[in-house]
């Protein structure tokens, strides 16, 4: 099959100027010629030169720039991959719209697996061909003997079998008398069987199921939102969804907060459909990856199941996707292009015209009020699957019940974990802060440990001996001498982290095992993964954990949670803290008793009357979001109103203020529109850069982005030290 065969089915569209938009922050597309020999069309992955290099790009719809064509530079080679489709070239066109990022950027998440865009990376060995060199020196004449057995070699292999340079056996593959043998790719997962172990559903299970496969079947967009406690079975109702859409030859994409942590999803898909689904994130290997987006394309590939960046994979017949644990903050991605993964997945969705499944124990107020004002389907599963409970949740008054000196835990909790660990149950305390302590001070002249490059505290991590910062990765040894008066031996770790608690833990309980979970830990994903398993097998007796442990575990024998500082998270001033600390509660305590036994949560509060407080213990969802979604309205934020941040950085902290001061003054007059600041952002300092922050609000029915693009416009011409960075609908604020 030659290169360009893949094309002739279609209507070769061969022109001699194209838009190419290259994966850079390039606000269009160029224009480069098509030589005669080359068939493209739009969609068509193509290799352009790009000042000195060569970069993979797509051929964009749309005129070119009218240049003279002779000045141009021309496509050197079409790839032979399928072209991305006008659906998925018009989302990406949507996504750099709406976020304001070049339509370049954008595309390259579309294509961040370059060597799959050849077959050629599928070579799987070379073997003799019936060609024979013209010159026959030695070397060559041995590369022959060898490879005269028929058999395929490997490139290494084989300049290793005949004992000559792999320049040799490059050489004869040049000349065509060693031949690549393109080994078809095996599937990276066999498909998944829609029919393979169907489960029998509960009643309100059936009934959120059928609603879902309904919408399956009208292929069209729709938005549901699966609102059901923790253990309600989300899953086994969305299962049904993606075998609906199996069994319409649609492929399915299957998003999730934390990928690489969750082997239990894969192998519950695998008890469902036979197989496990194939997996995307950032963390598989590149070859893993190249696969997975072309098979995606190709539609070798039924499901993926990935984090955010699955959604910008190039699928043939996407005909669903769901979005578990919506609220997730880590579907935002805060790096380049801002974008939410949960409403770029709607966008797709209504592009392409198909249903979007959304699940959570705790719906993000967006979906809420979606679902509330008619916008989205909601399915409530009210109640946990089978004979489990639900905990039951309490706070401890930690202003009655105050921890021995020295100590975070309180009596409370320590009684109530003695009696689950003498059931031979299982305990998590969970804190969301890794480390030892966050705060490191001198108690003698109270100096505190800083970040040099950060507006952050040095974080301990006594198990590694160092203080590190959070934000930019900078650390160093913990000093034993103050560096500011040299006493020794006088520094003083304030407050708590999740080593600290296990310190803690081990005195008082020296007979437990206990494990700490923070995704800092040594050993990475796959030690996690190890741990995740141990704890489910119950090789554990207290997990000390961060949000890593809170999210989709099932720990059979985990009847206890114990919220160390459940009012951490409170006080930071952000409009949203209540919901996230509602969310974060709720998905903690959600880990205890699922399956059957009866189980508790213990929240550790200084204002155990807190709204949040109150909701989580009395399980009243419905008050607390009613009230969240009122002060919302009242105060014109998400969803009733619209936002976006204006991040201004630079090393110099004159240069940042004065280029936001000059953006502030070019924001058009418009009424409905508030800007306010330049004020110092939340971190003022990152990585050596101050920042400066503006905040735009506006209506719902505000051009936000016209708003922004008038204001970029208008306002201080860019200087190399000044980086602008918009974030449309702050996750944050
Ligand atoms: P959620 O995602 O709502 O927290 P899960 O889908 O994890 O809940 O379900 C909780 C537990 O109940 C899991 O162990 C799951 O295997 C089990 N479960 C849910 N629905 C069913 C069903 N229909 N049949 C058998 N087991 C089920
Ligand atoms: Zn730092």
């Amino acid at each position: 099959m030659t290169r360009d065969s893949l094309f002739t089915a279609s209507t070769p569209h061969t022109r001699d100027v194209v838009p190419v938009l290259v994966p850079m922050p390039a606000d269009r597309a160029y224009s480069y010629v098509v030589p005669d020999e080359l068939a493209v069309e739009p969609g068509s992955v193509v290799q352009v030169p790009l000042g000195p290099r060569k970069v993979a790009g797509v051929v964009w719809h749309g005129e070119s720039d009218a240049v003279d064509a002779k000045k141009l530079r021309a496509v050197e080679h079409v790839f032979d991959c399928p072209p991305l489709d006008a659906a998925m070239r018009r989302f990406i066109d949507w996504v750099a719209a709406y976020t304001l990022s070049p339509p370049g950027l954008v595309a390259r998440m579309a294509l961040r697996a370059p060597a799959a865009f050849d077959p050629e990376a599928m070579v799987e060995g070379l073997r003799l061909g019936d060609t024979r060199p013209e010159r026959l020196t030695d070397a060559r004449g041995r590369v022959l003997e060898t490879a005269g057995d028929g058999m395929a070699w490997t490139r290494s292999g084989l300049a290793h079998a005949a004992g000559v340079s792999a320049g040799v056996v490059d050489g004869l593959v040049r000349l065509g008398v060693l031949e690549p043998l393109l080994v078809p790719p095996r599937p990276v997962v066999p498909p998944p069987e829609p029919g393979y172990a169907e489960p029998s559903l509960s009643p309100a299970q059936a009934e959120a199921a059928e609603t879902l496969v309904e919408k399956v079947r009208e292929d069209a967009f729709s938005v549901s939102l699966i609102d059901g406690v923790t253990g309600s079975g989300k899953t086994e109702v969305y299962f049904e969804a993606v075998a609906a859409a199996l069994r319409e030859g649609r492929q399915v994409l299957i998003l999730l907060p934390e990928i690489a942590l969750t082997e239990q999803f894969m192998d519950r898909f695998h008890v469902r459909f036979g197989t496990r689904p194939a997996q995307w994130h950032s963390e598989a290997a590149p070859k893993t990856r190249e696969k997975v987006w072309r098979q995606a394309a190709t539609g070798a590939v039924r499901v993926v199941a990935g984090a955010r960046s699955a959604l910008f994979l190039p699928f043939r017949e996407l005909g669903l996707v769901i979005v578990d644990e919506e609220h997730d903050p880590a579907y935002k991605q805060e790096d380049r292009v801002f974008y939410h993964a949960r409403d770029m997945a709607i966008v797709r969705a209504s592009i392409t015209g198909f249903p979007v499944v959304l699940a959570s124990a705790t719906p993000s107020i967006e979906s809420r009020v979606n679902a509330d004002r008619g916008r989205y389907t909601r399915l409530r599963l009210p109640a946990r699957f089978g004979e489990a409970a639900l905990p039951d949740l309490s706070t401890i008054d930690m202003r009655r019940h105050p921890p021995a000196r020295g100590g975070f835990l309180s009596p409370v909790l320590i009684e109530e974990t003695k009696a689950t660990l003498a059931r031979g149950e299982q305990a998590l305390y969970f804190l969301n802060r890794r480390g030892y302590a966050p705060l490191t001070l001198c108690r003698v002249c109270g100096h505190r440990f800083e970040c040099p490059n950060c507006s952050a505290w040095l974080v301990e991590h006594r198990f590694r001996g160092r203080i590190e910062c959070h934000h930019c990765g900078y650390g160093q040894p913990t000093p034993e001498a103050c560096p500011e008066c040299g006493t020794l031996d006088h520094l003083v770790a304030c407050g708590p982290g999740v080593e600290r608690i296990a310190e803690e833990t081990d005195k008082l309980f020296p007979d437990a095992r206990i494990i700490v979970l923070s995704s800092d830990m040594m050993g990475g994903t796959k030690r996690l993964q190890r741990e995740l398993a141990a704890i489910a097998d119950g090789e554990v007796d207290i997990v000390i954990g961060t949000q890593l442990v809170a999210k989709g575990h099932n720990f059979p024998m985990m009847t206890l949670v114990g919220i160390v500082d459940a009012d951490l998270g409170l006080s930071n001033g952000d409009p949203r803290a209540a919901e996230r600390t509602y969310q974060l509660l709720g998905q903690v305590t959600g880990r205890a008793g699922r399956t059957g036994r009866a189980s508790r949560g213990l929240l550790q509060t200084y204002q155990p009357t807190h709204p949040v407080m109150q909701a989580i213990v009395s399980g009243d969802a419905e008050s607390f979001y009613e009230r969240e979604i009122a002060e919302r309205e009242r105060a014109g934020l998400p969803p009733f109103g619209r936002l976006a941040s204006i991040i201004v950085s630079a090393e110099d902290r004159a240069d940042a203020e004065d280029h936001a001061r000059g953006l502030r003054r070019a924001a058009p007059a418009d009424a409905a529109m508030t800007v306010l600041g330049p004020a110092e952002a939340p971190l003022a300092l990152v990585r050596g850069r101050y920042r400066f922050r503006l905040l735009v609000q506006g209506p719902r029915t505000a051009d936000m982005q016209g708003f922004l693009r008038a204001t970029i416009a208008a306002g201080p011409k860019m200087r190399r030290t000044v980086r602008v960075q918009i974030d449309v609908d702050p996750q944050s604020f």
